[in-house]
């Protein structure tokens, strides 16, 4: 079941939540700087010996001090206008993700709208996207939280969510 939930993803006791990290894996600001925030110094010592991640794919971590038992820590594309492969690679973001939550056990997941921030992923196409892709692993999981950081955030997910339950 998908759900939509207007907030701070560091909050959520789900078991893993997803982390719109960058290449380094060493932190950066918006989602992947509260996250370390919330989680403690352990989680960049944890992310030291990934050595990065490549955009459109995932690697976990402990969560440490979060109520999420896991990070799992995606890199989206930076849009670059739409003709460099970013749609392809933002969904295999999220689906890269939904992978390594399966491979560790994860029955509940919550996702930030993954590039939609500084990487300037235009948001509706992100949301089709991320809502295509969370639809396809529904049955595979307890709970989906698309995780909006504002009203208006939320308000453009139940339109696309809406479109797909209509069809
Ligand atoms: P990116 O570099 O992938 O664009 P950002 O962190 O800049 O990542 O933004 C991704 C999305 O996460 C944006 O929609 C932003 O509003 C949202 N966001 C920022 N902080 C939080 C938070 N604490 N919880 C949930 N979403 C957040």
């Amino acid at each position: 079941m998908i759900e939509i939930h207007e907030g701070d993803i560091t909050s959520l006791p789900v078991d893993a939540i997803v982390n719109a990290a960058n290449n380094s894996l060493l932190g950066g600001g918006g989602v992947d700087g509260a996250i370390h925030r919330a989680a403690g110094p352990k989680l960049l010592q944890a992310c030291r010996p990934l050595h990065g991640c490549e955009t459109g794919e995932a690697k976990i971590t402990p969560g440490f001090n979060l109520p999420a038992r896991y990070v799992i820590h995606t890199v989206g594309p930076v849009w670059q206008g739409g003709g460099q492969g970013e749609d392809a690679l933002l969904e295999s973001a999220y689906r890269r993700s939904f992978e390594v939550a399966l491979e560790n056990g994860v029955r509940s997941i919550a996702f930030p709208a993954i590039s939609t921030g500084v990487y300037g992923f235009p948001k509706e196409r992100a949301a089709q996207i991320a809502l295509k892709v969370m639809r396809e692993y529904e049955d595979r999981f307890e709970r989906i939280v698309a995780v909006c950081f504002s009203h208006e955030d939320a308000a453009l997910y139940r339109k696309v969510l809406s479109a797909y339950v209509r069809r």
